[in-house]
C-alpha cells in the first residue's frame, strides 16, 4: 500500500517554526498532532465510472459519501489535498447550536414558520454528529459540554435576555442567561458584562472526527481519492445516460451525479458557486499544556466560548488542557504572513481576556478558510445540475455534517425536511464579485467600526 508520508500520526512533517523570544512557535495545526488518518492508495488509478462524485473530503463530503454508500451507491470522494485538509481539521471543534444570524433577524427575514424549522434543524444537527460518533465509534472527545456566549458590552448582555426569552417562546429551547456577578462560575475572566449558556452544544477534536468520518465512509464502501484535484466538469452522456465528465489531476471520471462540498475552498472549477461564497480567514493559537488548576480557573465548566463582537474571539480548552484561542485576526485566507501576524494578535487578545496567561507559552498557530454567503446563511440544493451544501459561516462542524447527510438522502430520492434548500441564495450586490474577494480589507475595517458603535 502506498500512501502519503504526511499521513503519519500528526502529519507532523513539513511545518515551519519560528522563534519568539525564548520560545518556538510551530506554524502547524495542533489537532493534527493528535490524529491518525486512514491510509488511501494514491498509486491506484481512480475509478472511471461512479454513481456519485463528491468533491471535497471534509465534514460535508464525507458525511454525504457515508450516507450514499450505505444506500448502495458507488461513490468516489475527490479531494485535491488530503482527508480533512480544509476547514474540517483546522477548526475550533465547537459543535454549536444556532446560526450566525440572530433569531430576530431570521424571523424578520424568513418569517416565524421557516425560522422555527431552521432553528430545529440547528438543534438536530448536534444530535446528527452525536449519532454518527456513537454509531461509528469515533474517538474524538465528543462531549456535550455546552457553549457560553459572553457579552463585550452592556447592551449586548441586555440583548441576551431578550433573545433567550424569544428562543424559549418561539422554539421551546432553553438558554440560561448568566449575570456578570455570577459569571465567575463559567469563566475566569472579568472583562465581560455577562453571558448566555446553551447546554445542548458540544465540543470535539475536529481532526479526529473528520478522520473517523473518512473511515466510516470507506467502511460503507466509498472510495476516497486524495491528491485528486477536480479541474473541469462537463455535461456528458455514457451509454445513453446523462451525467458528468470530470477531469481531475489523476485522470478522467464519469459520474451520474456530482456533489460539490468545497466550502471556503470553492474555486473557478464551479464558477457559479464561487461567486456566491466569500472565503474568510480565521486563525487559532494554542498554548502549552496548562497546570490543571489554572485550566479549571479559566473555564470551570469546560465550555465552548465565544464573544459577542463581529470581529469575535472563540476559545476553549483542548482535551489535554491547552487554551485554544481563535479569531479573525486577519480577514484574508491563511498564508505565511497572515498566520504569523495572527499569532501575535491573538496572543494579545488572549491576554486581554485572560491576564493569567501572560506567561503561558504559545506552541502552535495555524489558519483556515471559512465559507460565508452574502446573506451569512447556509445554502444547499442544486445549481447548474450539481448538488451542493455550503455557507456555514463558522457553524460548520454540526451543520456541514448534517447538510452532507440530508442532501445525500435527497439525492437517494428520500423525502427530507431541509429548510435551507430553496431559500434565496444572493450573490454580491450589483454582481460586483467574480470570486476574488477584493473587498475583504474594507469588510474587515467595517466590522471593526461596527464593533465600536454597536
Ligand atoms: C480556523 C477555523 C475555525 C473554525 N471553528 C469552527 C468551530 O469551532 N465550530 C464550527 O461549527 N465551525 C467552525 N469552523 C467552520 C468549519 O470548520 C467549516 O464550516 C467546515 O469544516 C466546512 O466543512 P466542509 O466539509 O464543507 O469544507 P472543508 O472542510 O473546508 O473541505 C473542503 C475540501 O474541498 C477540497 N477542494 C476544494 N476544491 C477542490 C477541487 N477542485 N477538487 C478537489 N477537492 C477540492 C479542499 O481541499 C478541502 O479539503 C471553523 C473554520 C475555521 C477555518
Amino acid at each position: 500500500m502506498v500512501h502519503d508520508s504526511a499521513r503519519m500520526l500528526g502529519r507532523a512533517v513539513g511545518y515551519r517554526a519560528w522563534h519568539r523570544g525564548p520560545m518556538t512557535i510551530k506554524e502547524q495545526n495542533y489537532w493534527l498532532t493528535t490524529t491518525e488518518f486512514p491510509p488511501t492508495d494514491v498509486s491506484r488509478p481512480v475509478t472511471d465510472v461512479v454513481d456519485v462524485a463528491v468533491i471535497g473530503a471534509g465534514f460535508t463530503g464525507l458525511s454525504a459519501a457515508r450516507t450514499l454508500a450505505r444506500r448502495g451507491a458507488k461513490v468516489a470522494v475527490l479531494e485535491a489535498e488530503t482527508i480533512g485538509w480544509g476547514a474540517s481539521s483546522r477548526n475550533g471543534g465547537m459543535v454549536l447550536t444556532g446560526m450566525k444570524l440572530g433569531v430576530k433577524e431570521l424571523i424578520a427575514k424568513y418569517g416565524r414558520e421557516l425560522t422555527r424549522r431552521m432553528y430545529a434543524a440547528s438543534l438536530a444537527s448536534i444530535d446528527c454528529v452525536e449519532t454518527i460518533v456513537q454509531e461509528e465509534q469515533i474517538e474524538c472527545d465528543f462531549s456535550r459540554c455546552g457553549h457560553l456566549e459572553v457579552a463585550c458590552k452592556q447592551k449586548h448582555f441586555d440583548n441576551y435576555e431578550r433573545q433567550a426569552e424569544l428562543i424559549e417562546v418561539e422554539f421551546n429551547h432553553k438558554l440560561r442567561v448568566v449575570r456578570r456577578s455570577d459569571l465567575s462560575a463559567e469563566i475566569g475572566s472579568s472583562v465581560y458584562y455577562g453571558g448566555m449558556v446553551d447546554e445542548t452544544s458540544a465540543g470535539c477534536n475536529p481532526a479526529r472526527y473528520v478522520a473517523g468520518l473518512a473511515r466510516a465512509a470507506m467502511k460503507s464502501g466509498a472510495e476516497i481519492c486524495e491528491h485528486t484535484r477536480v479541474n473541469k466538469m462537463e455535461r456528458d452522456s455514457l451509454q445513453g445516460e446523462t451525467g458528468w465528465k470530470i477531469s481531475t489531476s489523476r485522470g478522467a471520471i464519469w459520474s451520474h451525479e456530482v456533489f460539490v462540498a468545497t466550502s471556503g475552498y470553492t474555486s473557478a472549477t464551479t464558477p457559479a458557486l464561487q461567486k456566491k461564497i466569500i472565503p474568510i480567514g480565521s486563525f487559532i493559537i494554542t498554548t502549552e499544556i496548562l497546570p490543571k488548576a489554572l485550566a479549571r480557573d479559566l473555564s470551570p465548566r469546560n465550555r465552548m466560548i465565544y464573544d459577542s463582537k463581529n470581529y469575535l474571539y472563540y476559545y476553549r480548552l483542548t482535551p489535554d488542557g491547552r487554551m485554544l484561542f481563535g479569531g479573525r485576526a486577519a480577514f484574508f485566507p491563511e498564508n505565511d504572513q497572515t498566520v504569523r501576524r495572527s499569532a501575535e494578535l491573538l496572543r494579545r487578545g488572549m491576554i486581554e481576556v485572560y491576564p493569567q496567561l501572560r506567561d503561558a507559552r504559545i506552541e502552535y498557530v495555524w489558519g483556515g478558510t471559512l465559507d460565508f454567503a452574502f446573506d451569512i446563511m447556509p445554502h444547499a440544493g442544486q445549481m447548474d445540475g450539481m448538488y451542493y451544501a455550503l455557507g456555514y459561516a463558522g457553524h460548520g462542524v454540526a451543520m456541514a455534517t448534517c447538510q452532507g447527510q440530508k442532501i445525500a438522502e435527497m439525492m437517494a430520492g428520500e423525502q427530507v425536511e431541509n429548510p435551507f434548500v430553496g431559500i434565496p441564495f444572493p450573490g454580491a450586490p450589483l454582481g460586483l464579485y467574480n470570486g476574488k474577494p477584493w473587498f475583504l480589507p474594507f469588510a474587515g475595517a467595517w466590522y471593526k467600526v461596527l464593533d465600536w458603535v454597536s
